[in-house]
């Protein structure tokens, strides 16, 4: 059920703070009226705490064209949508955007560089209303560097089974409102083998089978409270000489991708 206009990934911080009820204080993209209809209709409209899966790379063509490895994603999920990414189409650049709800030409980031954001981001919303915040991911990458610098809790690591392992005991303990998980074993498989080879395809299943569980142990973990989870891609991907794979560009295959999300009601 996708929205008739396609929007951004700049929809996606704003539309986690309009749901926690922790507006961000600068102008931002607008958010995501599905997402707002979504949680309207299973909670009420407010929600108590988010979970951002950030899996990297996953184009919307791979679902077009592989929907059966997806499959677990969907049938755990209440929507599916295609989202734009932003221009130049790496990953600094468009997790920026994602979670500052504003274009790179605001923010700041506009090349593959790694600076901590100034800008405003979901996580300043969210700790500005109390909020408890923290980011698990992978040591080096973009996630781990630009949102540093604030008052909340990073759990880096050098794996990402053991970003993995972290991110579902955490959920598990239920310490914090807004838990963000970074994956870039898609992405760098299929920068060195194609998005399409077998290498890649297996990290693309890993990162489904690591969604599932993740809202598994939200809705067996959260009872009572309503959680607002997403499978949330930063740009696409495609194939290039020498059987590899890049992005970076405004084309379709690079701009366009998949993201999944469903609302826990704390009753399943
Ligand atoms: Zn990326």
């Amino acid at each position: 059920m996708d929205e008739p206009l396609q929007r951004c990934i700049t929809s996606v911080g704003p539309t986690v703070a309009a749901l926690m009820g922790a507006p961000y204080e600068y102008g931002t993209d607008a958010p995501h009226q599905a997402l707002l209809t979504l949680a309207g209709a299973k909670t009420g409209g407010t929600i108590d705490r988010a979970v951002i899966y950030n899996p990297d790379a996953v184009a919307w063509w791979l679902y077009e064209k592989y929907p059966a490895k997806f499959a677990k994603a969907k049938e755990r999920s209440d929507l599916t949508l295609r989202l734009t990414s932003v221009m130049p189409s790496v990953t600094p650049v468009c997790f920026a955007s994602m979670y500052t709800g504003v274009q790179p030409a605001i923010h700041g980031i506009q090349s593959y560089t790694k600076p901590v954001l100034t800008q405003e981001t979901l996580f300043d919303a969210l700790l500005r209303a109390g909020k408890r915040c923290a980011i698990v991911s992978t040591a080096g990458d973009s996630i781990s560097k630009i949102f540093l610098q604030r008052r909340m809790d990073y759990f880096i690591y050098p794996t990402v089974a053991a970003v993995n392992v972290k991110a579902l005991s955490l959920l598990k303990k239920n310490a914090y409102d807004l838990i963000v998980v970074y994956n870039g074993n898609y992405d760098s498989r299929m920068h060195a083998k194609g998005p399409e080879s077998g290498y890649a395809l297996r990290a693309l299943e890993a990162n489904v089978a690591f969604y599932r569980r993740l809202v598994d142990e939200i809705r067996r973990s959260c009872g009572g409270q309503r959680v607002f989870y997403g499978f949330c891609p930063d740009h696409g991907c495609h194939l290039i000489d020498g059987r590899r794979g890049s992005h970076g560009l405004d084309m379709a295959e690079d701009m366009n991708v998949v993201h999944f999300y469903g609302v826990s009601d704390g009753r399943e």
